[in-house]
């Protein structure tokens, strides 16, 4: 983001007038000579116009050569009389008489400075800088559009960079879990589903349309959702993830690679025909059960379509990069589909929560939270990664 140079409303330096230190101490001048104006400015001020009407300046060459400029007092004393009544109105206590008939550029000058210092004029640097004040505490005051915080803001905020980085993290760990699913079932550019019956063209796997956003969650807290275990019985209760995988009668770690693989199963993973691309034209193979994956062998086979799948050999690191590649950081300025997390609510749910990251700009803790979790249970995941990286 640039900036744009600032010039000062009120000096022309280069800062915002918010930031203007002559303005303050001008200020602070000028509320003192308006409580002094009538015994010490006023006077002046009188003065200055009547020298500035009384006198015409003379260009002399003097005997050095130098050029010098002289006042010389008006001798149409009554033209200068009607001027000085022009520009006041009241009593002033000046003699045209006593006055010298000519003064030095110097004396005039000290003089005829003080033209323009009326009390309106010290008045107003005083109510301009009382304005410029209260804009500045209210900019203090103002809180982070990010932390809410105050003090700071959003150019500055610590947490902004902080939840970058924790997006990035959390999103290398889902990437690495999908990776590990989809090259352990073989689904990935290269596997192909065939149609047992009919002699049907094979469809070609495509994962144009396949763009994950961070999927994440707490094993150690997950549960299956209220269940009836019995049916004679009207008691509900949950279990536990592992629980739940121990009752599919699988491991935990192969009831996670289920998640990412059923989620990215029907997040844009497609079998086209070949000459075919896109959404519209092609077939999602959506994993309903567990019992459509067999972890003994890595197969998966759709129960409802009729489709035999061969497997592509594709690694996880492969895969991995591929998924990194499609990376795009939160964009609290507008949609993507990064701005969001989906999170497993529960074990036995085959849909999943989007927590969005944002709320008109601010960030929204509960999914920060979720991705802290999620990485530090992940810590194992994420050692896998380094070691890719070298
Ligand atoms: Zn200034
Ligand atoms: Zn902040």
């Amino acid at each position: 983001m640039g900036y744009r140079r600032k010039t000062c409303g009120y000096c022309g330096s280069n800062h915002a007038v918010l930031d203007c230190e002559k303005l303050q101490t001008d200020a602070a001048e000028a509320k003192q000579a308006v409580a002094e104006y009538d015994t010490k400015f006023k006077h002046l001020h009188e003065k200055a116009i009547l020298y500035d009407e009384a006198y015409t300046y003379r260009r002399e060459q003097g005997a050095d050569g130098r050029i010098q400029y002289t006042y010389i007092k008006n001798k149409d004393r009554a033209y200068v009389q009607r001027r000085v009544d022009y520009h006041i109105h009241t009593e002033y206590e000046y003699n045209y008489d006593s006055m010298p008939d000519q003064v030095s550029n110097e004396e005039h000058h000290e003089i005829s400075k003080y033209r323009y210092k009326t009390k309106r004029s010290f008045q107003n640097i005083v109510t301009k800088n009382d304005e410029v004040r209260a804009k500045a505490d209210a900019r203090s005051k103002k809180s982070c559009s990010y932390c809410r915080e105050a003090g700071h803001t959003v150019r500055t905020c610590k947490v902004v960079k902080a939840d970058t980085a924790m997006h990035r993290t959390a999103y290398q760990i889902s990437a690495y879990r999908y990776a590990m699913a989809l090259s352990r079932f073989g689904v990935w550019t290269g596997s192909m589903a065939v149609r047992e019956e009919g002699g049907a063209m094979p469809l070609m796997a495509s994962i144009d349309n396949f763009n994950p956003s961070v999927m994440a969650y707490d094993i150690n807290e997950m549960t299956t959702s209220s269940r009836r275990k019995d049916p004679d019985s009207y008691t509900y209760t949950t279990d536990s993830a592992e629980a739940y995988a121990k009752e599919l009668g699988i491991t935990i770690d192969d009831f996670q690679d289920f998640l990412y693989f059923r989620n990215a199963m029907c997040s844009g993973i497609r079998f086209c025909q070949v000459g075919e691309d896109g959404w519209y034209t092609g077939t999602t193979l959506r994993v309903d059960s567990s019992e459509e994956t067999n972890f003994d062998q890595n197969q998966y086979t759709p129960n409802e379509t009729g489709i035999k799948l061969y497997k592509s050999s594709v690694s996880v690191e492969h895969i991995y990069s591929v998924i990194m590649s499609k990376y795009n950081p939160p964009q609290r300025n507008g949609y993507n589909g990064n701005n969001r997390v989906a999170w497993v609510r529960s074990a036995d749910d085959a849909y999943l929560s989007q927590l969005d990251l944002f709320a008109k700009k601010k960030r929204k803790v509960q999914a920060y939270k979720v991705m802290e979790v999620f990485i530090q249970n992940n810590q194992d995941i994420l050692n896998k990664i380094k070691e890719l990286s070298v």
